[in-house]
């Protein structure tokens, strides 16, 4: 059982689906405060409805400065303040070598990497104002550990978003901020929903857990590493994958 974190204030980024929707939710759930920032205020507000009234939805780009900076006024304006960041907001279209553009590229890095530059950047006024803070970023397998065709941009991204943290981690400990990141596996989202059952369980069978992640297992990481019982760990990794990365082949599947 972790320590109360009743009345301390989240922004969790691509909150209103998916992954950062099962984080806005599960620290919601813990009795804090949360700002669920997405691209459209609809969405964004219909989570924090779901969620309850200590929650808020906020429109917001934050591949852009102006974008993480007004997400961040808003919890203060709102909530008083901000203790933990979930820089989670991400996208991931394929595109192989020899098809993708510079654009496509650009475009990815900046959804996936340099939003989590901006939004750290953002709430570092308010973490260092508080003498404290976490950060929790949202990262991957893929990039980190594993690759993917057509994923060569967003496997880059994720993997930036790791050497982000390994200084950010060094450069904030004297505030007293805390950066980890979670690495997810194939993780059930609405975006997995449509792709047939097939699919999915050709995805669930190499994974030695035999099942996809769900949004609540990696808001769990999320939660422990902006708990107290984490105060001591920072620039660290959690893979929540179900052993996905494990087997080193096929073989070692089928040998289960
Ligand atoms: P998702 O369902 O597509 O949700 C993405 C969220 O990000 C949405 O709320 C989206 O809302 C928001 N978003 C996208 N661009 C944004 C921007 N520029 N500014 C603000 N919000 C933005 O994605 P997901 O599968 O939950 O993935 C979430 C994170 O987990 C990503 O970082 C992804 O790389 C990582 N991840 C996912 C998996 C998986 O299996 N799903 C595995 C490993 C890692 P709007 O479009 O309205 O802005």
């Amino acid at each position: 059982m972790l320590k109360s974190l009743q009345g301390k204030t989240v922004i969790v980024t691509g909150a209103s689906r998916g992954i950062g929707k099962g984080i806005a939710r599960r620290f919601g759930e813990a009795g804090l405060n949360v700002l669920v920032v997405s691209r459209s205020q609809a969405d964004a507000d219909g989570v924090a409805a779901e969620i309850g009234p200590n929650c808020a939805g906020f429109a917001a780009d934050v591949s852009t400065p102006e974008g993480a900076e007004a997400m961040v006024r808003a919890a203060v304006e709102r909530f008083g303040g901000v203790d933990i960041l979930c820089a989670n907001a991400g996208i991931f279209p394929a595109a192989k070598l020899g098809e993708m553009t510079p654009a496509d590229f650009d475009h990815v890095i900046s959804t996936n990497l340099k939003s989590t530059f901006l939004s750290v950047s953002a709430v570092l006024p308010e973490m260092t104002r508080k003498g404290e803070g976490w950060i929790v970023i949202t990262s991957s397998i893929t990039g980190p550990v594993t690759g993917y065709p057509g994923w060569s941009h967003y496997g880059a991204s994720k993997a930036g978003q790791l050497g982000f943290m390994r200084t950010a981690a060094i450069e904030l400990a004297p505030k007293g901020i805390t950066v980890n990141a979670v690495l997810p596996g194939n993780i059930f989202t609405e975006g997995l929903e449509g792709m047939g059952a097939d699919y999915i369980a050709s995805m669930e069978s190499s994974i030695p857990l035999k099942r996809l992640g769900t949004a609540a297992d990696i808001a769990n990481a999320a939660l422990f590493f902006a708990s107290q019982e984490a105060a001591y760990i920072t620039g660290q990794t959690i893979t929540v994958d179900g052993g996905q990365i494990l087997p080193e082949s096929p073989g070692a599947l089928a040998a289960m």
